[in-house]
């Protein structure tokens, strides 16, 4: 499919990826650039990867795809680093997980011969860096890619068919809808995770020690997802800071409203609600997004 796959950021999306060329045979040569050399050691004894180099000017040269998965804010530093060494033609995408400051950003600094299309693979776990990859990551999930006026429709189909190699469901959205829906289906859930934790941890500093020993249940999920990356949160909510703040006020909204119902123990409308939220699971199930054992099936 590809002679020569670059990937900036050999962390858990991009060795995923890589992990998934190899597999399925889709490219001659995967390459990759990590900011510290242990990383670029640790990508090659692993055998992720064919080369490894902190030099990402010298290690892009030549690549008919080039897929940047790093943090947000190391974008600009990579984009301004290699735009001027990437061959005429080639593909340049991300993995990103908010696409406004992005989209500018290339519009901005990447010459018109290159097609730029935005990625984002809906798919990852609380872990982070190459050991923690795996080549099915991305089976049964969505990907959205986001082409721009610089996308070459050939380039599209290709871009398209390359997801569905690695296992994805590939879905076309612009930059302004992919944000919006990014923020309730991802970003405000994390957002949620780590705020309870937050209090629970304040909670236990202060009086009770026991909820680290109780956590079996409901903490304990939202500290799977409050264990995320911190740097790639971050950078998420300072990048899709507008459409975050708008889920937060209609969040309040909502929880005053449970609010109320609890301090008039108006159980007909708790429960009411409580059994409108339970459909959505089965949808999810029913989408082939989970599975329906307990636990998120593990073991
Ligand atoms: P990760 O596991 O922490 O990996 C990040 C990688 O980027 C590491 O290999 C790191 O190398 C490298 N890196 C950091 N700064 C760099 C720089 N300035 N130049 C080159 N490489 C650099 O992160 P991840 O979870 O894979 O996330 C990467 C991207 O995927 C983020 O933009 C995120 O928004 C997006 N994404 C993540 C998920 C998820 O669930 N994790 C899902 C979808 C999309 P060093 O070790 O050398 O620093």
């Amino acid at each position: 499919m590809f002679k020569k796959v670059c990937i900036i950021g050999c962390g858990l999306i991009g060795s995923s990826i890589a992990r998934g060329i190899k597999k399925n045979k889709l490219a001659r040569k995967v390459v990759s650039s990590n900011r510290s050399n242990k990383t670029n050691k640790k990508v090659i004894k692993l055998k992720i990867v064919d080369e490894a180099s902190s030099d990402t000017k010298k290690i892009v040269e030549g690549s008919d795809l080039i897929i940047i998965s790093s943090p947000l804010s190391s974008y600009k530093n990579i984009i301004l680093k290699i735009k001027s060494y990437i061959k005429n033609g080639a593909i340049l995408t991300d993995v990103g997980s908010v696409k406004k400051n992005t989209i500018s950003l290339i519009k901005k600094n990447i010459p018109k011969d290159i097609s730029w299309i935005s990625s984002h693979p809906i798919a990852g776990t609380e872990d982070s860096g190459p050991e923690s990859g795996f080549s099915q990551l991305f089976k049964n999930k969505w990907c959205i890619l986001t082409p721009s006026k610089q996308s070459n429709n050939k380039d599209v189909k290709l871009l398209k068919k390359f997801w569905r190699k690695l296992g994805s469901r590939v879905d076309v959205m612009d930059e302004k809808k992919h944000d919006y829906i990014l923020s309730i289906t991802s970003h405000m859930p994390h957002l949620i995770a780590y705020n309870i934790v937050n209090t629970a941890l304040k909670i236990k500093k202060k009086k009770d020690r026991n909820i680290v020993k109780y956590s079996a249940g409901g903490l304990r999920d939202f500290t799977r997802i409050a264990a995320s990356n911190p740097i790639m949160w971050r950078d998420i909510f300072i990048q899709n800071g507008e459409n975050t703040l708008k889920m937060i006020d209609r969040f309040i909204e909502n929880l005053i409203d449970l609010k109320k119902s609890i301090k008039s123990k108006n159980g007909k409308k708790l429960e009411k609600t409580f059994r409108k939220t339970k459909k959505i699971r089965k949808e999810i199930i029913e989408a082939g997004q989970d599975i329906s054992k307990p636990d998120f099936g593990r073991k």
